[in-house]
């Protein structure tokens, strides 16, 4: 899975990177960034979901390893997160080799940058232009600080998979201090056995897990399998594996034990059924004969095919493409709000951004982006 995977979201837990006397595990760190730039090398994307923030804070501030309060959490997230980034830096900027560098980029996200369209926009945007350069690992964590608790993912795992879900990943990897899904709990049952791959989240999965919405599960699994439940919708396969040892990638690679969530689809057919069953255009583009003829043969649609465009819409919202006689072909993304849409239909994508004095894309709305009736 690994080595065909393109887009991969690697989420660490708090128990790898942390040793027990509380700093972070810098051979350890090191090894899963060389792995890594292993992965780069090979012509992969990478992004990390990293955990460690709450659990470095929470040393700085003296707390001990006492229950927090949710404000004293989000201290010592902001405590923390300086002493995690540092030592993530350190690993991954040690990795160059023939001066190809490779620099982290910090992104702290919370629920509502997957839920409030704008700014799901904004941080997908960013994260496809941090990916545009090779040289760039982006790195995100919750940004614990600013989350209420009612908007608190709390656990990086459904992060990791909203991350997923938001680039179109095809792989999503957990490491975590257990090596996959058991049938029961492995430290308290010795017949419980390794469920090595899984097509469907079923109420006996559930149950595997500790039930849903157990917030403690056998070892955080509950949360595991909610994230699953998102990546697998989105197209993303995922696995749980064991990363305590130094190398982690390296061993998956090698073939060490995992349990695999197996995707419905891809991430681009669970795109275009998302797209498909959008329930508000917000908007009406008409297009000519050539630009008809263009999307049936599977190109994208450029805004000189267009002869009109109706509705307020954003970028980013879903509009109708009809033909020159009204007939409805299909549905897709738009890539320009309605201002700017308006004023490059019938031109050149050249002359796009002499007209608006930017440009996002040359596609008024691009092939993954569109579904056809
Ligand atoms: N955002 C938390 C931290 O950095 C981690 C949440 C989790 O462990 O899933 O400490």
């Amino acid at each position: 899975m690994l080595t065909v995977a393109k887009r991969i979201v690697i989420k660490i837990g708090s128990s790898l990177i942390i040793g027990e006397d509380g700093h972070v595990r810098k051979e350890w760190l090191s090894s899963l960034a060389q792995d890594i730039a292993e992965l780069k090398r090979c012509g992969k994307e990478i992004i990390v979901v990293t955990s460690g923030a709450v659990g470095l804070g929470r040393h700085v501030l003296a707390y001990g390893m006492r229950k927090l309060e949710l404000e004293e959490k989000q201290a010592a997230a902001a405590a923390g997160q300086i002493p995690l980034f540092i030592q993530w830096y350190k690993a991954i900027e040690s990795c160059r080799e023939n001066g190809d560098y490779l620099y982290p980029a910090q992104i702290l996200l919370t629920a509502d940058d997957s839920i409030n369209r704008r700014r799901y926009l904004n941080a997908r945007n960013t994260l496809e232009t941090l990916l545009e350069n090779p040289s760039i690992i982006p790195i995100i964590n919750e940004n614990d600080t600013v989350a209420t608790a009612e908007l608190r993912f709390g656990d990086n795992d459904r992060l990791a998979a909203r991350v997923a879900q938001m680039v179109g990943a095809d792989l999503l990897i957990l490491f975590s201090d257990i090596d996959g899904l058991y049938s029961a709990d492995p430290r308290t049952n010795p017949n419980a056995v390794l469920q090595r791959k899984i097509d469907e989240i079923t109420p006996e999965t559930e149950a595997m897990a500790g039930g849903a919405g157990s917030s403690v599960g056998t070892g955080g699994m509950a949360t595991k399998i909610s994230a699953a439940k998102i990546a697998m919708a989105a197209g993303c396969n995922m696995i749980i594996a064991k990363g305590i040892e130094n190398h982690p990638l390296q061993k998956l690679l090698d073939g060490v034990k995992h349990s695999l969530f197996i995707a419905k689809g891809s991430p681009l057919s669970a795109r275009k059924h998302w797209i498909a069953g959008s329930l508000h255009p917000a908007g009406t583009i008409t297009i000519d004969a050539g630009a008809v003829r263009a999307l049936q043969t599977g190109k994208s649609l450029l805004p000189a095919g267009v002869t009109a465009i109706s509705g307020e819409f954003e970028r980013g919202d879903t509009v109708l493409i009809c033909d020159a006689n009204g007939f409805k072909l299909g549905r897709g993304l738009i890539s320009y709000n309605a201002a700017d849409a308006k004023r490059i239909i019938g031109k050149k994508s050249v002359e796009i951004e002499q007209i608006l004095g930017f440009k996002r894309r040359d596609v008024l709305i691009h092939r993954d982006d569109m579904v056809l009736e």
